[in-house]
């Protein structure tokens, strides 16, 4: 980590305020919570001309997953599949039964994309970390695939026209991102009127998220730059022109590997380590497993939006460290 490269961030995202509390520290990171809004944020981070280059090819093969990263994204294909396959449940209860032309942005390896197109889906992704996009371009085929900033998409590229998506999907991805305020405007230009978002982030006053504290697996400081809860996730999706119609844990599970919970156990505490090692004797089996520490939030476009209500100003300044 190149510590010269982080810049102090001096205000709330959402709201602008300056007044804030300090959860907790890891040097040199500070874990920051709003005073007015109670969005949760990282202070200090990455210059956001920098950001994109924590995902490069060890990002998805890291070798410290617990504070960058993926072991083995793109390996984990089967869990990755089965997981999306589940979520298909929570996506046709919202969205009209017929083929729908679906955007995944932050796609990665394609897997949701894969499992949509299995559907009758026409599916489209973007991506900016083109290691991990190979693999979708691998399973999708390149013209379905935008590689790089979504700002950097060109408003005539055939395929991503404004108002072409039926649904929008983000798994993972806000809370990523340096400016969320100009991602969700885009995501709002490319959606069709009565299209449909559906978004999952973190919950950082979720019971779990409290149980671990400092602990907890999501706090990751150099790539998760905010803690949403349900208030400021409504609060960001309202400034950006969309209307929450539901906020559920359910859906927000994953499928993971006995193995895996041996490891995580082992990092928790040793007596929960010991206690988990038989599993490694299972470590290729899956389970299901939802924490309840994430939000699946679904939101549509609100049709006043724009004709009663300004885009609130993106309230971030970030001073050179
Ligand atoms: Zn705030």
């Amino acid at each position: 980590m190149n510590e010269a490269r982080l810049v102090e961030v001096e205000t709330c995202q959402l709201c602008g305020s300056r007044s804030r509390t300090e959860m907790f520290r890891e040097p040199p990171f500070r874990v920051l919570r709003c005073a007015d809004c109670s969005l949760v944020y990282v202070s200090p981070r990455h210059a956001d001309d920098v950001v994109h280059e924590l995902y490069d090819r060890h990002y998805w093969n890291s070798d410290s997953p617990k504070t960058r990263g993926y072991a083995r994204y793109a390996e984990e294909e089967p869990l990755y599949l089965k997981t999306f396959r589940r979520r298909l449940r929570l996506v046709n209860d919202h969205v009209p039964a017929r083929p729908l032309r679906v955007l995944d942005i932050g796609c990665a390896a394609g897997f949701f994309l894969r499992v949509m197109r299995d559907q009758g889906h026409e599916v489209r992704g973007a991506e900016l970390s083109a290691e991990i996009a190979a693999h979708a371009v691998q399973h999708l085929g390149a013209e379905n695939l935008h590689i790089g900033f979504l700002h950097d998409l060109e408003p005539d590229r055939q395929g991503f026209e404004h108002h072409s998506f039926d649904l929008v999907t983000l798994w993972d991805v806000v809370e990523h991102v340096p400016r969320p305020q100009a991602l969700m405007q885009h995501v709002r230009e490319l959606l069709k009127p009565d299209g449909v978002l559906i978004l999952e982030t973190q919950n950082v006053d979720s019971a779990f998220a409290n149980l671990l504290g400092k602990r907890w697996q999501h706090f990751k400081h150099e790539e998760h730059l905010y803690h949403f809860n349900p208030a400021t996730i409504r609060r960001l999706l309202t400034d950006t022109g969309f209307q929450v119609v539901r906020n559920t844990p359910s859906f927000g599970g994953k499928y993971v590997s006995l193995g895996f919970i041996a490891e995580r156990a082992g990092r928790l505490s040793k007596a929960a380590g010991l206690l988990c090692k038989p599993l490694n004797a299972f470590g290729r089996m899956s389970i299901y497993l939802n924490l309840r520490d994430e939000m699946v939030v679904v939101a549509r476009p609100s049709a006043e939006f724009g004709r009663t209500a300004e885009v609130r100003p993106d309230h971030a300044t970030a001073a050179k460290h």
